[in-house]
């Protein structure tokens, strides 16, 4: 991996790297980059998606490295970290700056008033003892309403030659320390602002690592979403209130009750035309914020009080002026044609009453990832999961690169059950950016260490919860693994309906997800053995317990997006209007990602044994099945519950 990641840095080229847990990836990636950063005297981005890997990554793996290689290199590589300017105490805002409105949710309860006042005591102590602002060191952290009277974004900030204490400033801090460094980390929705926004927020990079891989798409999504909300017109509108005249203002604040109405009277779902009530209301909120925005008038420079309230309304303002006319943009061309989705949210759904929202996503990211990721620099994706379906032509195609020249190289014992891959855009694109895929495989042994049991003669699952034949199926395999049990479910109502029901039947102890914190429930299912511990989403990519707390992984069913998703039914219908196979290319692919992150959390060290159970019996029936367990790992696979049990109780012991 390393010599691959030293060619794509010196041919320029990009590279597609699968390394399974345990390969020491990131030293494969750092130690190269760091030998060109030095020798070209150039900057090396790495981009991660969790917190976690950005911690290894600045507090183990780099201090070791940059010691180990300064002989070689001549001087000790510098590295630094690098967040959004949300991420940072803003000194300015803490001691000066215009607190939030007393009619911020959540401030009408005078408990959360006293706690709020605590948490900002807190964070007052805490300025005077941190050396970075990193809102990710203050431990425990404070809630979310508090970190936002003491931080700000990039569009609310004074700017550093305006600002009073802009010689202090932690984030004008990082921001310089990471103009130093031969390495900088940051995270994916950093790199997509830098890419995607058009002014510079990280240093002049030649290379970039997108490490985490298998997330990007969805991070640079969420980076290139907005959203209108009658709330965050009313903000807006109560911020500018004190600065503008009174009547303007408040124009804004009824255009933001007009859009509360005629949302109120949609239906969650998608939106494939603007109609009338609706297209009004957007279009009254786009003309007073415009009308606040011109009467807040130019900046006058002398009177930094003011410019800090101004500062503040304007990024709202403009925030909500700038979604209401990508809204109003967002269905003129032809549906066909079309580059956003629009959906409404909340509303009434599943027993809860949560404000209506209009939300704006684009189609794809692809093509901005081409332009203006992979354009001018050389760029190195990896994970543990980037070959789906046994290629790297799935994921390649949703970041903007043409299929795959030259075959993918791959280790002994990667998945081979290699399915066509499904046709995303209607012709092959083969001028595009040049690219290589390179499998280096893992250190375990996939059919000796884990099996794959695919229990066909289930039901298909249900609309209704969990069949009773799931909930037998499923306690006799925690029986036989003594607990140990992982359990990835593709709903919170499956998840809390397979616990009430195993807690009657079995012995050991069954942690459920949203009882306690998952980080402390995680805890607790690694440091006791029986214990089983059963949730949704964020299990499924988030647990990594080595050892004998985690022999038997079990998924309830394939966990394809709902029909009713927005983003996704939007994506499926545009690669099926172009002639491609949007089922196999969207909802499939979204599946195998998540099926092949969750299977990963069964062996996590080269000791480790255990079984993946997935009792959706379409993996095994259906004709997309293929597809899917070509993307898991390749287990040794049964279809006979007796084996799957009796092996259990062997590892048992
Ligand atoms: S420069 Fe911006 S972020 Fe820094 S202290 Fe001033 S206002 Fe806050």
């Amino acid at each position: 991996m390393a010599e691959a990641v030293a060619r794509a840095i010196r041919t320029g080229e990009h590279l597609a790297v699968q390394a399974g847990t345990g390969t020491g990836k990131s030293l494969a990636y750092l130690v190269p980059a760091l030998r060109h950063a030095l020798t070209e005297d150039a900057t090396v981005v790495v981009s991660t998606a969790t917190i976690a890997l950005q911690r290894q990554l600045v507090d183990r793996d780099l201090p070791r490295l940059t010691e180990a290689l300064a002989p070689m290199l001549g001087r000790k590589p510098r590295f630094a970290i690098l967040k959004g300017r949300r991420n940072y105490l803003c000194l300015h805002r803490l001691h000066e700056g215009a607190p939030e409105e007393p009619a911020e949710k959540g401030l009408f309860d005078p408990r959360a008033v006293s706690a709020l006042g605590r948490q900002m005591q807190r964070l007052h102590e805490w300025s005077s003892e941190t050396g970075t602002g990193d809102r990710d060191e203050l431990v425990p952290g404070v809630s979310e309403l508090a970190w936002r009277q003491v931080s700000v974004t990039a569009r609310e900030c004074l700017g550093v030659s305006r600002c009073p204490v802009g010689t202090d400033c932690f984030a004008e801090r990082a921001r310089a320390e990471a103009g130093r460094a031969d390495v900088v980390v940051t995270n994916h929705a950093l790199l997509a602002i830098d890419a995607l926004e058009g002014y510079p927020v990280l240093p002049e990079h030649d290379v970039v690592v997108v490490d985490e891989a298998h997330e990007l798409v969805d991070r640079v999504t969420s980076v290139a979403s907005a959203e209108l909300s009658a709330a965050a017109i009313t903000a807006a509108a109560r911020r500018c209130g004190r600065l503008v005249d009174e009547q303007i203002a408040d124009r804004l604040a009824e255009a933001g009750d007009g859009l509360a109405l005629a949302l109120g009277e949609l239906s969650p779902g998608r939106l494939d035309e603007l109609a009338q009530p609706l297209a009004g209301a957007v279009a009254a909120v786009r003309d007073a914020a415009h009308a606040c925005i011109t009467a807040l008038g130019p900046e006058r420079r002398e009177d930094v009080e003011g410019s800090t309230a101004r500062k503040l309304a304007l990024a709202l303002l403009e925030e909500v002026h700038d979604t209401a006319v990508r809204l109003l943009t967002a269905f003129k061309p032809p549906e066909s044609e079309r580059f956003d989705v629009v959906w409404v949210s909340g509303g009434i759904s599943q027993d809860q009453v949560r404000p209506a929202t209009l939300k704006v996503a684009p189609l794809t990211v692809g093509g901005l990832l081409r332009e203006r990721l992979f354009g001018p620099r050389s760029v190195v994706l990896t994970s543990a999961t980037l070959t789906l379906g046994g290629t790297f032509d799935t994921l390649a195609r949703q970041w903007g690169l043409p299929p795959s020249p030259v075959p993918a190289r791959s280790a002994p014992g990667a998945a081979t059950e290699k399915e066509p891959p499904a046709d995303d855009t209607g012709s092959p694109d083969v001028d595009g950016p040049r690219w290589t895929g390179q499998d280096v495989g893992s250190p375990f042994e996939y059919r000796r260490s884990g099996i794959l049991y695919l229990a066909r003669h289930m039901p298909p699952p249900g609309r209704d919860g969990l069949p009773p034949q799931y909930l037998d199926e499923l306690a006799g395999l925690v029986e036989a693994a003594g607990g140990r049990t992982l359990g990835l479910f593709s709903s919170m109502r499956a998840a809390k309906q397979a616990t009430e029901a195993l807690r009657e039947r079995i012995d050991f102890p069954v942690l459920c997800q949203g009882d306690d914190s998952t980080a402390l429930l995680v805890r607790q299912f690694a440091e006791d053995t029986p214990t089983c511990l059963f949730g949704t989403l964020s299990l499924w990519q988030g647990v990594d317990v080595p050892g004998p707390s985690l022999q038997l992984v079990v998924m309830d069913r394939i966990p394809f997006p709902r029909p009713d998703d927005p983003l996704a039914s939007a994506r499926q219908r545009a690669v099926t209007a172009r002639g491609g196979n949007g089922f196999l290319s969207v909802a499939a692919t979204h599946a195998a990602l998540l099926l092949a992150q969750g299977a990963g959390r069964l062996l996590r060290s080269t000791d480790d044994r255990g079984v993946v159970a997935i009792l959706d019996p379409r993996l095994a029936t259906a004709r997309y099945g293929s597809f899917l367990r070509a993307s898991l790992p390749p287990f040794w696979t049964t279809h006979d519950p007796e084996v799957v049990r009796s092996a259990l109780r062997r590892i048992n012991g």
